[in-house]
């Protein structure tokens, strides 16, 4: 089947209306081309649910990649938020806040860490993690100046900077952003022996995403997080999780590490950390590893800023009560279920934990962006990712019937020859 004709008429049987097709050529000459949306315009949104320009509804089957993993405009949210933002905003870190100690507090200890370092988005604070393990091995595990590497998996996604691209194996994240910087060896995901033969004495740590997100929810095989967490701690090597889309809930657990009882040295999280309403990343781990960072070594103009942390804090709050866990594991049980009775209806492969999954579809039936593009016409928003692939993250809000008639629409799609 050709996709070369689905440029335009992306939204099947829907009518263009006037007000997306102004957005949508704005799209084209005021924005510049580093994302290729779905042609939707949203302009308001409440729970798992948000509406476009033209009044029409869509159940929103990504939140924002896992940013809002309680939902669109979370009554608790927003309170805070609306109470902080009359009161105070921004300080900078020159200043102390009354809002970052107790979020730091209370985030330390849902991880079961001591430290927390605020910074805003996640490829920051991916970076800082960087930097805190580069000097870790230097001025703890004595590593030689300037000799330190870190080791990522194949497949891995963990920002868009510089350094981080330089890691990354997508040709289409890094071929043209060259020079790289240097200090990082590369292993095949989810091989535990693979890891132990690349680590050697000038190694300082292992990042990983416990569950691989924009690979398309590569879940490694069973055991693996475990031998990944004896084979650091043996080799005196960070294990550094990179929670960002995994973790706060999203997979039936407060962290993807918990399913195998694993806790690595640092984690690394964002995007549900701001709620969905503010940017806000952390590094988060044990004292003795994140007291290397003294003042002047990092930093962030926004990063800790009030706001943010009331937004922050109010999420650990939510998370604190076991609840939305519950409600992941409880309904993503019903999901990963229901996604199964597709295998061999259009469906080659799905991988599926907690509210999380990633549907492999039959690439001879369409590419996984029409059947994007379908679901939207059906009133369901989803993203495709590398080609074949739907990844669905619904806000852990979500209802069961909502959820069993999203994977309906998701069979026709795949079943019913398109008009
Ligand atoms: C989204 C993501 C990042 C980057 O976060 P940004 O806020 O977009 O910079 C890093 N790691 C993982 C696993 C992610 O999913």
């Amino acid at each position: 089947m050709t996709t070369a004709d689905t440029t335009t008429d992306t939204t099947g049987d829907r009518p263009a209306d006037p007000g997306t097709e102004l957005h949508l050529q704005l799209a084209e000459t005021a924005t510049a081309r580093n994302y290729h949306p779905l042609p939707v315009v949203l302009t308001s949104g409440r729970g798992a649910w948000v509406t476009d320009v033209g009044g029409r509804r869509y159940l929103d089957c990504l939140a924002g990649y896992s940013a809002l993993n309680f939902g669109h405009g979370h009554p608790q949210l927003l309170a805070a938020a609306r109470e902080q933002l009359e009161r105070l905003t921004l300080t900078s870190r020159a200043f102390h806040n009354d809002r970052l100690g107790p979020f730091c507090r209370d985030l330390a200890e849902l991880a079961g860490m001591d430290l927390v370092l605020p910074m805003n988005t996640g490829a920051e604070a991916v970076e800082t993690v960087l930097k805190v393990a580069r000097k870790w091995g230097y001025e703890v595990k004595g590593v030689p100046a300037d000799r330190a590497t870190v080791i990522v998996a194949d497949g891995n996604f963990h920002g868009r900077t510089t350094t981080i691209v330089s890691f990354s194996s997508d040709p289409v994240a890094r071929e043209g952003f060259g020079p790289f910087t240097p200090g990082f060896r590369t292993v095949p995901y989810g091989d535990a022996a693979a890891l132990a033969d690349a680590i050697d004495e000038h190694t300082v740590a292992v990042l990983l995403e416990p569950i691989q997100g924009e690979a398309g929810v590569v879940i490694p095989p069973p055991g693996y997080l475990a031998a990944v967490r004896a084979l650091c701690s043996r080799e005196d090597v960070l294990f550094v999780a990179d929670e960002i889309q995994s973790g706060l809930g999203r997979t039936g657990t407060t962290f993807a590490c918990d399913a195998e009882g694993v806790t690595p040295d640092l984690y690394v999280l964002g995007k549900a950390l701001g709620g969905g309403i503010v940017p806000l990343s952390a590094v988060v781990g044990r004292r003795e590893i994140l007291e290397v960072i003294r003042p002047g070594n990092h930093g962030s103009t926004f990063g800790g800023n009030p706001l943010a942390a009331a937004v922050g804090h109010t999420v650990v709050e939510l998370l604190r009560t076991g609840a939305y866990q519950e409600r992941a594991a409880r309904l993503g049980e019903r999901l990963g279920k229901r996604l199964e009775a597709l295998m061999g209806h259009g469906v080659l492969a799905v991988r599926s934990r907690g509210l999380w999954s990633g549907i492999d579809i039959d690439p001879e039936l369409m590419s996984g962006r029409e059947a994007c593009e379908r679901l939207l016409a059906r009133g369901i928003l989803a993203k495709d990712t590398h080609g074949s692939t739907i990844r669905l993250a619904p806000p852990l809000v979500i209802e069961a019937d909502e959820l069993d008639w999203m994977t309906e629409q998701l069979a026709e799609v795949l079943t019913v020859p398109r008009a």
